[in-house]
């Protein structure tokens, strides 16, 4: 805990360049996602072929623009925003998007959102940790398999939990303690930040996570964040 985060600081010092340079590249990676967002569309009515490549190169840019999130995230964490939010509809907007992403690679998406108070957070930082969760899972499983994402609240605990399930193949013992330290990563193109930084999200909203995890069935990351009474 300690070391990750001395970790940390050291990051925040050397990334605040970087972190410069990341805002450069987001700003026209915006636009072109725009337009390739508006020819996908006008390819869909004319049914054109094309439009798969269009939608790989979203695809892409997404996943460039989650790194970049996750990274500027690090080298200069930002105090959260907080706000009273629902999180069942945090977790639906998302889905919108996420879903044509996993559709392409096979996967499904399950939701399972119980009855659960209004909860203070920053959304936006909630979302980014959906998000890498997700994208994780999505890895995790190799063309089949279902995403499960459930919310429950925990009453006497004055908790809200959000599980992201897999049934990919699992973390191995040694490699959990491991989870959350910047830089791991287990992937060809991984970047070991997602997790990292969704810690760190986390641990800001005075919350934590928890996984669970058998191989050969699968893997499920718990983020629990608490209820505050309302004033
Ligand atoms: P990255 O995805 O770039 O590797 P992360 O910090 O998101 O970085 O994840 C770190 C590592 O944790 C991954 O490389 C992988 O080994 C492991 N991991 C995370 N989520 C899962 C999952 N759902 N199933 C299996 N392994 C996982």
């Amino acid at each position: 805990q300690e070391a990750r985060i001395r970790e940390q600081e050291k990051l925040a010092v050397v990334g605040q360049m970087a972190a410069g340079m990341a805002h450069e590249i987001r700003n026209p990676l915006t636009s072109v996602r725009g337009f390739a967002q508006l020819m996908s569309e006008k390819m869909a009515e004319e049914q054109n072929p094309y439009k798969e490549f269009m939608e790989i190169m979203i695809q892409e840019i997404d996943q460039a623009d989650s790194f970049i999130n996750n990274f500027l995230q690090l080298a200069r964490p930002k105090p959260p925003k907080m706000q009273a939010c629902s999180l069942n509809q945090l977790i639906l907007n998302f889905i919108k998007i996420f879903e044509s992403q996993a559709f392409l690679q096979g996967v499904k998406i399950g939701i399972d959102l119980g009855e659960i108070p209004t909860i203070v957070i920053d959304k936006d930082q909630i979302k980014q940790v959906l998000l890498n969760l997700c994208q994780n899972a999505l890895q995790a499983m190799n063309m089949q398999g279902t995403i499960t994402i459930a919310t429950r609240f925990h009453a006497a605990e004055k908790e809200v939990s959000l599980s992201v399930r897999d049934n990919g193949p699992g973390i191995p013992g040694d490699n959990i303690d491991k989870l959350g330290t910047p830089f791991f990563t287990t992937k060809d193109k991984g970047t070991g930040l997602g997790l990292s930084i969704s810690y760190t999200i986390v641990d800001k909203h005075q919350g934590r996570i928890e996984v669970e995890s058998t191989i050969d069935e699968g893997t499920c990351f718990k983020v629990y964040l608490p209820v505050y009474e309302q004033f």
